[in-house]
């Protein structure tokens, strides 16, 4: 009793090791996934045995492998329902494991043994080669657990032993006969089988250690991600409150509500003004991007009349557009098509590919805003005659902190991250963005939106063009 107690101590440290769970279920599936694999290879043996040897006798056996089968596909199932927690559970599915790999290795070496023993004399080459190839099956499949795999090639052994010793005791040959021979090859094809079955034990346990260090990394890498995350927001967050206060000065001070401004002063604070403005922006894009990745940025989804949509978005840019001398026009859909969505992130959206559209814009030039029923989808895009995108430029211009010129000639600032936060919040709407565009010809930006249906006709059309500004 003490001795069976050790040996289950023994077994409940292994239990306790790393990755027991996972080599557990992993020699489960794999034990289910081969079934028919498998059978296909013994039912392919019977049939031979039968043909040259006893069918009566080789059928019985088969039948005796394949009900063993059974046990595998019980405890498939059994285990199924496991997870992986408790030891209690996780011994029982062990010792079944123990029990069907004895009962189903003696099934396999009795059958093949039968084969041998039906041989009139040696050269008992296919008897060998049937256990040969279920040894090495075994050693390609159940290497996630040693001790079991141990257990159904001891129990081959003891086959390919007996298959080896049949002819010596039949016919007790002189040492230089070929029975000999084959004796001692069947010894080295054992030890061979032997060092396979290590080299595969010792792989699959690297691998267990290889995924278990990329977990680890994992999680590191997670918790320094969320530590940037909270630097991210408490910075942002208190650059933001003092800026503000900053900026509402300045103001006051621009529009003379504390007296008239010197002329000596005024390109000072318009400076100090614009770079206020410039580092707000970021600053907003910076919380936008942490909230939108935190999955924290709220959408209140309602349906949206596409052409209001556009008309609000440029009514909003026209001081832009005016400072700039650029012209915005708009080219709305003839009937008003609804889609759903968040008014403000989209507004925000319409903002950023305006501002962009206008500030690669040279002076005088044109930008259209257009809205189209494409049937079940409608399409805005917002196209401008300015510098262009060079090709192969796409995850430069969606990427996050990545502008297509970022060189120190670069006239037009800019966070690099306007293109990124629309990109999200358009996938929020289940909507796509993209755009085309050619070098020094100019850019079309468009986002296409599911329509939201009603009763009217559904065919595509445009209409006239609207001069805004
Ligand atoms: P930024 O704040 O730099 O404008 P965006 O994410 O909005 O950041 O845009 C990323 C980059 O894509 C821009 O820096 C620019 O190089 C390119 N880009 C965006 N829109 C246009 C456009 N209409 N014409 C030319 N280049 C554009």
């Amino acid at each position: 009793m003490r001795v069976q107690g050790a040996i289950w101590e023994t077994r409940s440290d292994w239990f306790n090791s790393v990755g027991r769970e996972q080599r557990i279920k992993e020699y489960i599936t794999l034990a289910n996934q081969l079934i028919w694999q498998r059978q296909a290879s013994f039912f392919a043996a019977a049939i031979l045995a039968a043909v040259y040897f006893n069918p009566i006798s080789t059928f019985a056996f088969y039948i005796v492998v394949a009900l063993t089968e059974l046990l595998d596909q019980s405890l498939g199932r059994h285990s199924k329902a496991w997870d992986g927690k408790d030891p209690v559970v996780g011994r029982h599915i062990l010792k079944r494991i123990a029990l069907n790999t004895t009962v189903s290795a003696l099934a396999i070496s009795v059958f093949i043994v039968n084969i041998a023993v039906q041989q009139e004399s040696g050269g008992h080459f296919t008897p060998l080669f049937f256990l040969f190839s279920a040894s090495l099956f075994a050693v390609m499949y159940n290497s996630q657990m040693v001790g079991i795999l141990m257990l159904r090639l001891s129990i081959y052994s003891v086959a390919f032993l007996s298959i080896a010793f049949l002819d010596v005791l039949r016919f007790s040959p002189p040492l230089n006969s070929d029975i000999w021979l084959e004796f001692f090859t069947i010894i080295f094809v054992l030890y061979f089988i032997i060092d396979i079955s290590a080299k595969f034990y010792v792989r699959y346990q690297e691998r267990l250690d290889q995924m278990k260090l990329i977990k680890e990394e994992n999680k590191r890498t997670k918790a320094a991600l969320e530590v940037k995350r909270q630097f991210l927001a408490t910075v942002s967050h208190e650059l933001r409150t003092p800026l503000t206060s900053i900026m509402g000065s300045l103001d006051l001070v621009n529009h003379g509500a504390l007296g008239e401004v010197p002329e000596k002063l005024k390109p000072v604070i318009g400076i100090a003004a614009k770079n206020g403005r410039r580092l707000a922006d970021l600053i907003d894009d910076l919380l936008d991007l942490q909230k939108i990745e935190a999955g924290e940025m709220e959408f209140h989804f309602e349906p949206i009349n596409v052409n209001d949509l556009i008309n609000e978005a440029v009514e909003s840019i026209a001081g832009y557009a005016d400072k700039l001398h650029i012209r915005v026009t708009t080219v709305p859909c003839l009937r008003d098509y609804l889609i759903k969505g968040d008014r403000t992130r989209l507004m925000q959206v319409m903002n950023n590919l305006l501002s962009n559209a206008l500030k690669f814009s040279e002076e005088g030039g044109v930008v259209e805003v257009r809205a189209e029923n494409l049937g079940a989808r409608v399409r805005i895009s917002v196209h401008d005659e300015g510098v262009g995108i060079p090709k192969d430029a796409k995850e430069r211009v969606f990427g996050k902190f990545t502008q297509v010129d970022s060189s120190d000639v670069r006239k037009v600032g800019g966070t690099g991250l306007g293109l990124n936060i629309s990109k999200q919040i358009i996938q929020r709407h289940d909507a796509t963005i993209d755009y085309v565009s050619e070098l020094g010809v100019g850019s079309t930006f468009f986002i296409e939106f599911d329509r939201l249906r009603d009763s009217e006709d559904e065919s595509p059309d445009i209409a006239p063009v609207a001069e805004v500004a």
